[in-house]
């Protein structure tokens, strides 16, 4: 039922960087002008969000919207929706052109974790709780703006969908749009969490003939065949680097790599591994503050070296898209889940990313409202 004052509810709070979340009753303001509210039934953990954790503050998430502000046009009550990180306000010259997906608008206050009044929806005993990155998924009820959130099909099922709000859609996007891997390609995806085995998965379905996994934990290997990877390999098992690997395995180098790690070195290795006067290079992998070192002659010999955000997909438009393909089979969600945990227990889920086990953790924010349909691992 929709209401018009402020919801009592459960959200996990990071009240300081590097500690555990503490599960706390927080109060959920009524949305503002081009705000909606959104009871939020699945969310999760992403890399990011770790990285945030440590040091700045990501995640990923699906729900209902419960209520909407003044002036919100495209949502009603009962929409089934996915609030996003990266706006598509429509207007911006960002929107309004095809080269880019990056939209700004609101960007400042989500990254500080406010709405465009500069104030927060949520709040613990009268005290601000900023929104992490404008979604603040880890309770049960969010406020964002209009603009940051993706309407989808009403029979799709939401503790699967939730992933399509970050991870899976970049990694799937950075193969499919960012690269344009294209038929009959070699392909080299580092890093095999769940941004590499979404882009291995976009790599196959852009029906590259050679897709090959590159990751130091060789516990990932099954999880990539699935995805489509044709080989795989460990750069701790060759007394050579990587690219000097790679460039033996393809008689010159690979058609695309994909970056998907985050670490500068791994960048200069992919980005070595590609071909000599078409190769491209795509970085995936979250690095805010350091420098990656390239040679010079290797970008003059026609190497293509580029970075996505969000898989250059526009949030807006394209993820219903995603959850459409998601439905007609024709992208992989339940293999990347390999945990179910309730909100009470997200530094399990914290827990598990820190240590390499597992592949995503989706946290279900009403367990007793609904029955788990993916096992615990
Ligand atoms: P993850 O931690 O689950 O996976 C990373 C993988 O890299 C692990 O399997 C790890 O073993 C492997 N790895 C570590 N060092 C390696 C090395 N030297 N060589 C090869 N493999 C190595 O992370 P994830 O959730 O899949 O995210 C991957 C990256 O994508 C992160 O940096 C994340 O911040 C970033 N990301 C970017 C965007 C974007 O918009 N560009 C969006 C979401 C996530
Ligand atoms: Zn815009």
């Amino acid at each position: 039922m929709s209401t018009t004052g402020v919801i009592r509810c459960k959200a996990a709070v990071a009240w300081e960087p590097g500690k555990p979340l503490t599960i706390e009753d927080v109060e959920v303001a009524p949305p503002k002008v081009h705000e909606v509210r959104i009871k939020i039934i699945a969310s999760g953990v992403c890399h990011t969000d770790q990285e945030y954790l440590t040091g700045q503050f990501r995640q990923f998430a699906a729900g209902i919207v419960e209520s909407v502000g003044p002036e919100v046009t495209k949502f009603s009550q009962g929409d089934k929706v996915i609030p996003l990180f990266l706006p598509q306000c429509g207007e911006c010259e960002r929107c309004l052109s095809p080269k880019t997906n990056q939209c700004r608008k609101n960007w400042a206050n989500t990254q500080a974790g406010v709405m465009a009044d500069g104030t927060s929806r949520i709040s613990y005993n009268g005290q601000q709780v900023y929104q992490f990155l404008g979604v603040s998924s880890f309770s049960q009820y969010t406020v964002v703006p209009d603009t940051s959130l993706a309407k989808i099909r009403s029979d799709a099922p939401l503790n699967k969908v939730c992933l399509l709000g970050c991870g899976v859609s970049t990694g799937y996007g950075a193969a499919v749009k960012a690269a344009k891997v294209e038929e009959r390609s070699s392909c080299a995806v580092f890093g095999l969490g769940a941004v590499g085995l979404a882009a291995i998965m976009g790599c196959q379905a852009a029906k590259a003939c050679k897709i090959i996994g590159v990751d130091v934990n060789p516990e990932r290997f099954e999880k990539a065949r699935l995805f489509g990877a044709t080989e795989c390999v460990n750069p701790r098992d060759h007394a050579k680097t990587i690219q000097e690997v790679l460039l033996d395995m393809t008689s010159g180098g690979v058609d695309y790599a994909l970056e998907c790690v985050g670490s500068p070195v791994v960048m200069t290795s992919a980005f070595e591994s590609t071909r000599d006067a078409w190769g491209t290079c795509v970085i995936v992998g979250w690095s805010e503050s350091e420098a990656i070192n390239i040679k010079v002659e290797k970008i003059l010999m026609g190497r293509t070296l580029k970075g996505t955000y969000f898989g250059d997909w526009k949030s807006v438009e394209d993820v219903p898209t995603l959850v459409d393909d998601y439905m007609n089979e024709k992208l992989k969600l339940d293999e990347f889940i390999t945990d179910q945990l309730p909100l009470e227990k997200i530094n399990v889920a914290f827990d598990h990313m820190k240590k390499g086990k597992g592949i995503r953790t989706v946290i279900n924010l009403w367990p007793e409202e609904t029955t788990p349909t993916v096992e615990t691992v």
